[in-house]
């Protein structure tokens, strides 16, 4: 049973690790390069409660069936967390799934998809916990009149409303960050990059981490721990090698950026997506904060790097950029999005990073994107590195990661 934790990486997964592994009476000590946790992408992200409905080109369901259970589970987890006032951080409608005319699924078959998904959901015991309860869900073809009153455009087929919700991934991300700052059994090793762990003689002996403060001479840390948990994300790669782990054969790092927006005024325009070889989303989750994003103009790093390079400067030049694909591409597809940016009183370009063990581009059916029913925990000895895989998923997966070390 170990009593002295390391966990690598401060964002939803390693928040979750650490209240968890705190919550058990062990000592825990979180390193992360930022100033402050979930500063990167479990901060600049979407938030959508994946059901699975977006790996339509994942006809054997393995995807969803990966993501459902831990998705279920999101709300009650976060609940524990950071209190019951996480429901009105998330988004009160149903999605509305705008087919594209280049799709990498047609229309016949996305809707047999969704249905499948939709039944999938509806058999697990956990689909009560879902945002809206899924016991009843149903998919539901938009009309031509709701088609024409929310797109219009000749790019989409078809629309489908899908039970599918979303989370303010910013609203949770102050929440944990203050939980985890003020959990006694937590201390918050900040501005330290990691650059290495090392075993005792056997990687079943406690192990130590090496961070950059540490190699230039400052404060160098010699404590070391029963276990240490990688959660790195981006990151993880170069220090799973470390540890002797051998990068997976495919690699995706990709660095996206999308608008986040406070309009002056609440907007009635519904949550869309337009899926998927071509994607980009509009989410409304309170009538007043939105998520805009195009795809194909707001990547603006696409790797097959194992370890990519620093992540890219927001500066000005990024920001127009971001906001012109948004402009050119997403509003004539989704012309609410323009309303929410004429009324927009707060507006910022952020993003972070997207690891996938997967390679290919999302316009190409043959691409492996479009599956993630990989993602788990590699372990060496008392060394454990997580891909996350999914936000929604994060808290479900810490929590039975450290059920498996304590119990
Ligand atoms: C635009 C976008 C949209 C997305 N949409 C969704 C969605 O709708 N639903 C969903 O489920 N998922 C979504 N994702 C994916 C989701 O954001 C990630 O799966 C999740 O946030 C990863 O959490 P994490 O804790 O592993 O990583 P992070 O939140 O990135 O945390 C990793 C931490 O490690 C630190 N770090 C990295 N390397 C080092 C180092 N060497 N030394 C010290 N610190 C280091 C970083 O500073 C960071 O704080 C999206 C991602 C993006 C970018």
């Amino acid at each position: 049973m170990p009593e002295r934790v390391a966990i690598l990486g401060a964002g939803i997964m390693g928040c979750c690790l650490a209240l968890e592994f705190a919550r058990r009476g062990c000592k825990v000590t979180m390193f992360d390069e930022q100033s402050a946790p979930m500063e990167c992408a479990s901060r600049w992200n979407e938030g959508k409660l994946h059901l699975g409905y977006l790996y339509a080109n994942d006809p054997g369901l393995a995807t969803a069936r990966h993501v459902l259970p831990g998705t279920l589970l999101f709300l009650p987890i976060m609940r524990e967390w950071i209190g019951e006032a996480i429901d009105t951080a998330i988004s009160r409608s149903d999605d509305l799934y705008l087919v594209s005319r280049e799709s990498v699924v047609g229309a016949e078959a996305a809707v047999a998809y969704f249905e499948r998904v939709t039944a999938l959901a509806r058999d697990m015991p956990g689909c009560v916990h879902y945002p809206g309860d899924l016991s009843r869900a149903a998919v539901r073809q938009a009309s031509r009149a709701e088609l024409e009153n929310h797109s219009n455009s000749d790019d989409i087929v078809a629309g489908y409303y899908l039970p599918e919700r979303s989370v303010q991934t910013r609203w949770v991300a102050e929440r944990l960050a203050e939980r985890v700052s003020q959990d006694p059994a937590i201390e918050l090793q900040m501005c330290q990059r990691v650059e290495a762990v090392e075993a005792g003689k056997t990687a079943h002996d406690p192990w130590s981490v090496r961070t950059s403060a540490a190699s230039n001479g400052a404060e160098a840390t010699r404590e070391t721990y029963d276990v240490v948990l990688n959660a790195l994300w981006q990151g993880r790669i170069a220090i799973d090698r470390t540890a002797g782990i051998a990068a997976p054969a495919e690699c995706s790092n990709r660095f996206r950026v999308s608008a986040f927006v406070r309009t002056s005024k609440p907007l009635p325009v519904p949550s869309a997506i337009i899926c998927v070889g071509p994607f980009g989303d509009m989410k409304n989750y309170n009538g007043r904060d939105f998520y805009l994003s195009w795809y194909p103009t707001g990547l603006l790093v696409d790797t097959k790097a194992a370890v990519p390079g620093p992540a890219p400067r927001i500066d000005g030049d990024i920001e127009a950029a971001a906001l012109r694909g948004i402009r050119q591409h997403l509003v004539p597809r989704l012309p609410g999005a323009k309303q929410v940016l004429e009324a927009a009183e707060q507006l910022e370009i952020g993003g972070g990073w997207v690891f996938a063990e997967a390679s290919g581009v999302l316009i190409d059916p043959a691409s492996t994107l479009h599956r993630r029913d990989r993602y788990s925990v590699s372990r060496v000895g008392n060394y454990l590195s997580v891909d996350t895989g999914k936000y929604s998923t994060a808290p479900h997966m810490a929590r039975e990661i450290v059920s498996t070390l304590m119990d």
